[in-house]
């Protein structure tokens, strides 16, 4: 059950152009949350009711006593966030949404983990629970640019060494990272591909793991105003029992088998 709760800010430090990550303390419901799981952060000022709507953000990592978020600022609402200092305190409800299924795989289970942009928080995390369960995931992760690399240092303290990409080719492979992800894919054994970034990169990454018969898992990220499944703003349609229907991203999903969304005019 998701709860609200007024965190106050431990640590609040920009990683990279643009991007922050903000460390909260852990507490409540909060403490149980699963990868794939995001928190709504009102990010408003006392006393004023701008931005109205909260904005949800995926679970980046955990310690015992402490999670954090990763995000970009990218309009009026994590602009503002990106103004809070620590000691503050921060009203977010969590964890919200429906998160990976991984707890059925076997130790040493081949997994592979494909992010894009800040599409990465929730592979970090997801990351840190296989490894707690015997599997070491293989981790692909394109950027735009050198700039805009995220997550890698959290990989790496973790044991992990992605293969990167960047568009403009500054750092790792130049291109798309579905392009190296697809000649991982081709070499065969994987078990599982879990996925989150951009809709154009989640449907290639789809449709390859459909191609190849391997289970895909993808996080979505919808625009969304309440969060918790009442005003259908966040809606995405997927494919059930051979009909087409509208599913809200934020309690049915974020996550969703890939076989089952339809990419096309889905959104
Ligand atoms: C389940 C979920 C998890 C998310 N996790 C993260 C995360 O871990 N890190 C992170 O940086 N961002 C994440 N996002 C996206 C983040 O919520 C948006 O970037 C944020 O709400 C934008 O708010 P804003 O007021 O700054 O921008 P706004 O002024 O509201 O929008 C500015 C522009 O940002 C884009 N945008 C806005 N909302 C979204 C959205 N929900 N998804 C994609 N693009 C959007 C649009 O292009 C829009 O024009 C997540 C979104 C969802 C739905």
């Amino acid at each position: 059950m998701p709860g609200q709760y007024q965190l106050e800010i431990i640590d609040h430090r920009q990683v990279a152009p643009g991007h922050f990550e903000l460390t909260l303390p852990q507490q409540g419901e909060l403490a149980r949350a699963e990868p794939g799981q995001f928190v709504s952060v009102l990010v408003r000022a006392p006393e004023s009711f701008d931005p109205l709507l909260r904005r949800p953000l995926s679970i980046y990592r955990t310690a015992e006593d402490r999670f954090s978020l990763l995000y970009r600022v990218v309009g009026r609402g994590t602009r503002r966030l990106s103004q809070f200092r620590a000691g503050e305190a921060l009203d977010c409800v969590g964890p919200l949404g429906r998160g990976f299924t991984y707890r059925d795989l076997s130790p040493g289970a081949k997994v592979v983990l494909v992010g894009g942009g800040v599409g990465v928080p929730p592979l970090v995390f997801l990351s840190q629970k296989l490894l707690q369960i015997g599997i070491v995931p293989e981790v692909f992760a394109g950027y735009a640019s050198s700039e805009h690399v995220v997550g890698l240092g959290a990989w790496r303290e973790a044991g992990l060494e992605p293969v990167v990409s960047t568009d403009d080719g500054s750092l790792g492979y130049r291109g798309y990272v579905t392009q190296v992800f697809a000649e991982r894919l081709a070499q065969g054994s994987v078990e599982r591909v879990y996925a989150c970034g951009p809709r154009p990169m989640l449907a290639e990454v789809a449709a390859l793991a459909g191609r190849y018969g391997v289970d895909c898992q993808v996080a979505m990220e919808e625009w969304m105003a309440c969060g918790i499944g009442v005003c259908l703003s966040c809606v995405t349609k997927v494919q059930e029992g051979g009909a087409n229907r509208w599913a809200r991203v934020c309690r049915e999903g974020p996550v969703f088998d890939a076989r089952k969304v339809v990419w096309q005019g889905g959104s």
